[in-house]
């Protein structure tokens, strides 16, 4: 007997039923950040392996441990994306964008791989939504794109979603900053796990970002990298929450937050849920300013700033909900008797071409297991087709929320079901 394969560990099939809130999420975001001036890349799926080496950070966990690595016949080593900046940074570079233009913003969305130990909200091929903007070294710039994920999660109707906020500094203050906390690190080096001995040596930030709660607990009482920032990285810290309060948009401060990448400099951020469905996989998105990363890649120096939300945990949230989502059908063709079936095929075509969602049982059956199978797929009418129907030209619709039968004649069908859900639409409107 043949083995039945299923779907590679943490990676998931989306389907109808659960498809619908992703394209929602989706349609959501590109008509969002459409509004603010934002164009869609898509790149490449797979990216020589070096892209993430160099900018993700080689003592990150997703260059360490995370990334799908291989070597492909050519004997190059690719690595399948476990992120979206790099790519879009290495797009920005080959295209020479910046001599097309001096301010641009890209957003993007798609696939993720990161072989991670799975669980709610954490899988090995997961989507992200994500935008970078190149040429602005201005707190409006970082604010901007808080702005735009904050409008997004809030017209998703997600609430209860915290914007924590940080500065790691940069080039001119942060080392201060370094050898304090390497300082601080290497008194309670007993209490760090196995990994945190390395990051220690290698990128002391990382140890903050250490899942491990001992880890955590050290590193929640070290030195607070806000003391150390220098004049104009605190001009700008200040000025990003000047504009985030001019916007409204709340915000905590929480100087113990890295993120889980090396190329940022001054602004962080994360957008963290409190809703239980999540687990520990609260995030749900994140980013900041990376002044330096388009530079380190061989390209122009360019200030940047920009972020990630994850697609799969924003819809486990939307799940929690109530709200419906997606079209049912306009209208269901149901077939009396088998003679009418050609008939009935026919009109259906004809009307899905006027513009209308039908749907119709192509095998026929018993006008009993039509009206079920009306009744499931939501159809806002039905009409039942047979011999009468077909040789008069004239129907009845039956307006499923209340039983009505609305007199038709099936030449002038798809604008008689406009009409009526036009009507509807409006008496629920009245309603409430
Ligand atoms: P975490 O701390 O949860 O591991 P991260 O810092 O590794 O997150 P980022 O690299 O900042 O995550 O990615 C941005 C967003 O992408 C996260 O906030 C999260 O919503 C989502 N994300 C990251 N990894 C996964 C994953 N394995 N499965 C599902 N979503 C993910
Ligand atoms: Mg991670």
């Amino acid at each position: 007997m043949s083995q039945t394969l299923a779907a590679v560990k943490g990676m998931n099939d989306l389907l109808p039923g659960e498809i619908e809130i992703w394209q929602h999420v989706e349609g959501l975001a590109r008509e969002l950040f459409g509004r603010f001036g934002y164009g869609e890349i898509r790149t490449p799926m797979v990216e020589d392996t070096a892209l993430f080496v160099r900018s993700v950070g080689e003592e990150t966990d997703i260059v360490g441990k995370e990334m799908y690595t291989f070597d492909d016949k050519g004997g190059r080593s690719l690595s399948l994306r476990p992120e979206g900046t790099a790519p879009a940074a290495r797009a920005y570079i080959e295209h020479s964008i910046l001599n097309q233009e001096p301010l641009t913003r890209w957003f993007y969305t798609g696939p993720m791989f990161r072989y991670e130990r799975m669980k709610t909200g954490r899988y090995r091929q997961f989507y992200q939504v994500g935008a970078e903007a190149y040429g602005s070294k201005e707190p409006a710039q970082d604010v901007e794109v808080m702005d735009m994920v904050a409008q997004f999660l809030q017209a998703l109707g997600l609430q209860d979603i915290a914007l924590n906020l940080n500065s790691l500094g940069d080039e001119a203050c942060r080392p201060a900053y370094h050898a304090k906390l390497v300082e601080y690190l290497k008194a309670h080096i007993e209490e760090l796990c196995g990994d945190c001995h390395r990051r220690m040596e290698t990128n002391p930030l990382r140890v903050l970002d250490c899942k491990n709660p001992k880890c955590q607990e050290v590193a929640g009482k070290g030195p607070n990298v806000l003391e150390f920032l220098c004049e104009p990285c605190k001009a700008h810290f200040d000025d990003v929450q000047r504009k985030l309060t001019a916007l409204e948009i709340k915000y905590v401060v929480n100087p113990r937050m890295v993120r889980g990448l090396d190329y940022y400099t001054r602004t962080v951020f994360e957008f963290i849920a409190s809703h239980p469905a999540l687990g520990t996989a609260s995030t749900v998105g994140g980013g900041g300013r990376y002044d330096k990363l388009v530079k380190s890649l061989g390209g122009p120096d360019v200030p940047a700033v920009g972020f990630a939300c994850g697609l799969d945990r924003l819809v486990l949230l939307l799940k929690e909900g109530t709200r419906k989502f997606g079209a049912s059908p306009d209208l269901f063709i149901a077939v009396a008797d088998p003679g009418s079936q050609d008939t009935a095929f026919t009109l259906a075509s004809k009307l899905r071409r006027e513009g209308l969602r039908v749907d119709f049982d192509t095998r026929g059956g018993s006008l009993k297991s039509q009206m079920k199978r009306s009744d499931k797929s939501g159809a806002r009418f039905t009409l039942v087709l047979g011999e009468q129907e077909r040789t008069s030209g004239e129907a009845k619709l039956k307006r499923m929320a209340d039983g009505s039968l609305i007199p038709v004649s099936l030449s002038g069908l798809a604008a008689a079901v406009r009409e009526h859900s036009a009507t509807e639409v409006a008496q629920r409107g009245n309603a409430t």
